[in-house]
């Protein structure tokens, strides 16, 4: 049966006596509004541009840099290798991927907490995406009126021209940004080959097409919808916010009662606040809001409407900052405080570990050596009536040369390995080695010892690493 309830638009002027009411269906899902954003240059907009830049060409570029031969960052997911900046990472070094990760999340409360969502306005790649296909769309479409002309405008050849062009860059942008993502997994100049080549393998073009699609989809399709309402930050990010936090905001003190007026007019002898109601800062708005009905979820500090209130009140000779960076206290005359216990809290976090990564990584030793006991027989007495036990030693080099091991065994009197004792290891390579030690029974001074065995290399970087084992051999007399 089902559970549904019918939801009834109630009319408030309806007469209750009146059994024959009618009632309409009410569809509680918005349909999405397309929102024509205007283009505006300002202060805050040029740092946009930087910000931008500078993303971007480390996004498309470190991909193709390489150092000694292997790239600069490459994730190799079938050799379970992670290459950063000359370092091989392994799946045990996964918590050091765990500390990057806390390192990224608690940066971003600290920096919310600061500056509120300085993160989604400048860096989010959600929105580096959407300002370059805006910005695409922008050239080859024209300005905000020209494009809301041309979307009512009938179809036509010249109207079927620029939406193709915009399409193809926006494909090709969305093209770009998937080859480089993928390519940070399979190496690029291969990629590029082989895929143009039909020469890859069914997941690289299935990535890469995944990928591709995703780009054009959020960036050019989607956009604020991404923000709005698949992205959780936007849902969880103003727990963070406490008056104190820097963040945009429109200053009703100043600015009400909002009204239209003529330059000359002195605000103050018209009964208006600095507003002219211009609605400039909602055209600007990515997100389509009014900046000026206070703190709203859909606000991603893009502070476009900053740029463009500020260019308002120049042409008005009014002081800027009308819509500016600014805390609810300073916003109510009271003095805003910068360092507050949750940025201590966040700050502290922090640092801890940005330290505790730093210290992991300058102190990580690019190799590791386990011993197993060879767990078929626990000792042998070989021809020369000493004591053997058997192991298997495992040596995995994770540095970015191949190294050659010295391999040693201490703790009971004349111990001595019988088998190979120098081995060649190469880069990225887990090597098990068979090993066989022997005793004179005499040193043994009971049937279970501590042992241990020593690795050296001093091939590139020195590495010594020891292990401790067991050797197990009959009761003493
Ligand atoms: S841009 Fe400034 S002056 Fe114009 S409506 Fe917005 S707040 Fe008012
Ligand atoms: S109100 Fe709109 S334009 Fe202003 S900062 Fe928020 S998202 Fe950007």
């Amino acid at each position: 049966m089902s559970k549904e309830i019918p939801v009834h638009q109630v009319d408030p002027n309806s007469d209750p006596s009146n059994n024959k009411k009618k009632s309409e269906t009410v569809d509680l899902y918005e349909s999405r509004q397309k929102i024509y954003v205007k283009e505006i240059k300002g202060f805050f907009q040029r740092i946009r541009n930087v910000s931008l830049t500078l993303l971007m060409g480390m996004y498309f570029l470190f991909v193709w840099l390489t150092l000694d031969g292997q790239p600069l960052i490459h994730f190799d997911l079938p050799a379970r290798e992670f290459h950063l900046y000359g370092m091989t990472f392994f799946p045990k070094d996964f918590f050091l991927l765990s500390g990057m990760l806390i390192i990224c999340a608690f940066g971003l409360f600290f920096i919310t907490t600061l500056f509120g969502r300085v993160w989604c306005g400048y860096t989010c790649p959600q929105t580096v995406w959407t300002f370059i296909f805006m910005w695409i769309e922008e050239k080859v479409e024209g300005n905000r009126n020209k494009r809301i002309k041309l979307d009512k405008a009938p179809n036509s050849s010249a109207k079927l021209a620029k939406k193709s062009i915009k399409h193809a860059l926006w494909l090709f942008v969305a093209l770009a940004t998937g080859l480089t993502f993928v390519g940070y997994f399979y190496p690029i100049r291969e990629l590029i080959a082989d895929i143009f080549t039909l020469n890859a393998n069914g997941w690289a073009y299935f990535w890469v097409g995944f990928f591709t699609v995703a780009t054009y989809l959020n960036a050019g399709w989607l956009r604020e919808q991404v923000c709005l309402y698949m992205c959780p930050y936007a849902r969880f990010q103003s727990v963070m916010f406490d008056p104190n936090t820097r963040i945009v905001s429109y200053d009703p003190n100043r600015g009400e009662p909002r009204g239209s007026r003529k330059k000359s007019a002195k605000p103050s002898e018209i009964g208006l606040g600095d507003c002219i109601d211009c609605g400039q800062c909602v055209q600007v708005c990515p997100t389509g809001i009014d900046i000026r009905d206070g703190l709203q979820y859909e606000c991603i500090g893009c502070a476009l409407c900053i740029d463009a209130c500020d260019e308002v009140m120049e042409k008005m000779d009014y002081p800027k900052g009308l819509i500016r960076y600014t805390t609810e206290n300073e916003l109510e005359g009271k003095t805003s405080k910068l360092l507050r216990p949750r940025t201590f809290g966040y700050g502290a976090v922090l640092a801890l570990m940005i330290g505790a990564v730093i210290f992991t990584i300058a102190t990580r030793v690019p190799a590791k050596m386990d011993v197993l006991r060879d767990r078929g027989a626990l000792f042998s007495f070989n021809g020369e009536g000493r004591v053997e036990n058997s192991y298997t030693v495992k040596i995995q080099n994770m540095s970015e040369v191949p190294q050659t091991f010295t391999l040693s065994v201490e703790g009971l009197d004349d111990i001595r390995i019988l088998t190979t004792t120098t081995v060649n290891v190469s880069s990225g390579e887990n090597l098990s080695l068979p090993t066989v030690v022997d005793v004179p029974p005499e040193s043994l001074e009971d049937t279970n010892n501590e042992i241990r065995f020593h690795a050296e290399s001093g091939g590139g970087e020195a590495i010594r690493l020891e292990t401790e084992s067991r050797f197990v051999g009959p009761r003493p007399r």
